[in-house]
């Protein structure tokens, strides 16, 4: 019997190899089937008719990591060319298939949601980043999406929590953006006069971010809501020296809130103090109004001379500045008109004189081709 056995083996070899070799065969055809399918696609993606590429790859039959990250890349470059409902069928055919493994996945889903934002679908893109959250809690490139979404939605609680998640999982510092959100809420409740509230919701903005010159306002704007008005004025001054840029924001607004004659002389005095220290053509004009507010604009003749001749005139600080010699002429019957060329000619100079009629791009010196968005021919005198 063992010998029948031992006579049979080489038959069951020969049959288990023919078996093998078929199915290496048939696996082979398989291949080069979907090797001539992914040529295909490629070719209609080269020959600029998208649509029938996109047939090809969603009827793609077996898909392995290499194919995946094609398709992947490919719905990508979709998106980014602003072909988003192409991006969109297939990202979504990518999820729905039940041959991926799980990174792939998770990687189909990120370019899914980042479609759906790119076409504003907002509510969608969310589901999609929340989900992948909820499946990762450790993954940290869903977070960003979702806080940009909460930003364009005003949702600054669920913006806060989620810059805080990520703040946690990749080590970044956020403090100023969750300053922002706080600031955002903070204006709000005081939108509202919820002031205690107000105070609580800014004391968190200080804790996230202390140097913040927002939340130095935020707390003047509370204090000027609870009647503290010369608190209030001592703060936006305290705002203003941190970030002189504030005073363009501010400026009507104490104009406005303080119009009281000693409110008008204590602001006058900081921003005179404030220029005087640094120098900024823009603290200028704003101290050109408030002087002529309270009658002072002769005060300001050596002031305005200077500046004229030898700072760094703008057009706001020119017009203001001839008001000043208008009213010395007024008074005194003369005026010096060679300042004001002085000053109009270096203002000239620093302008541009050249401008792209496609774009806007400005530039000092002629060219044939604007070189922010490489037109031919549409450069002219501004
Ligand atoms: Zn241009």
């Amino acid at each position: 019997m063992q010998e029948i056995l031992f006579l049979l083996l080489p038959i069951a070899f020969y049959s288990g190899w023919q078996a093998a070799r078929k199915r290496y065969k048939e696996r082979q055809e398989k291949r080069k089937e979907i090797s001539v399918r992914f040529v295909r696609g490629i070719n209609f993606l080269l020959s600029e008719e998208p649509d029938k590429a996109l047939d090809v790859f969603l009827n793609y039959p077996e898909i392995d990591e290499n194919t995946a990250n094609t398709f992947l890349l490919l719905g990508n470059l979709f998106r980014n060319r602003g072909e988003i409902n192409r991006a969109l069928r297939i990202h979504q055919n990518l999820v729905a298939r039940s041959d991926l493994s799980k990174a792939q996945r998770m990687s189909a889903m990120l370019a899914l949601g980042e479609d759906f934002f790119a076409a504003g679908m907002l509510d969608r893109a969310e589901s999609v980043f929340t989900e992948l959250l909820k499946d990762d809690p450790k993954r940290a490139d869903a977070c960003e999406p979702l806080r940009n979404i909460y930003e364009q939605l005003h949702e600054w609680d669920k913006a806060i929590e989620i810059t805080q998640c990520a703040q946690q999982r990749n080590k970044a510092d956020h403090s100023r953006l969750i300053a922002h959100y706080y600031c955002e809420l903070a204006t709000q409740e005081l939108q509202r006069q919820n002031l205690f509230k107000a105070e609580e919701t800014i004391q968190k903005a200080a804790k996230a971010s202390p140097a913040s010159a927002r939340v130095i306002v935020l707390k003047a704007d509370l204090a000027y809501a609870r009647g503290q008005r010369s608190e209030a004025l001592q703060i936006y001054q305290q705002a203003i020296g941190k970030d002189s840029r504030l005073l363009g924001m501010l400026f009507n607004q104490l104009l406005n809130n303080f119009e009281k004659r000693d409110e008008l002389e204590n602001l006058y005095a900081f921003i005179q103090k404030t220029f005087a220290k640094t120098q900024d053509a823009k603290l200028f004009a704003y101290l050109l109004q408030l002087a002529r507010k309270l009658g002072k604009l002769t005060d300001m003749r050596t002031q305005v001379e200077e500046h004229l001749t030898k700072g760094k005139p703008s057009l706001n600080t020119l017009v203001h500045s001839t008001e000043v010699l208008a009213s010395l002429w007024r008074e005194e019957s003369a005026c010096e008109i060679g300042q004001i060329q002085t000053a109009l000619q270096k203002l000239a100079a620093s302008q541009p004189d050249f401008q792209c009629e496609h774009c806007g791009y400005k530039m000092h010196g002629y060219l044939w081709r604007c070189p922010a968005c490489h037109q031919w021919d549409t450069v002219s005198n501004v």
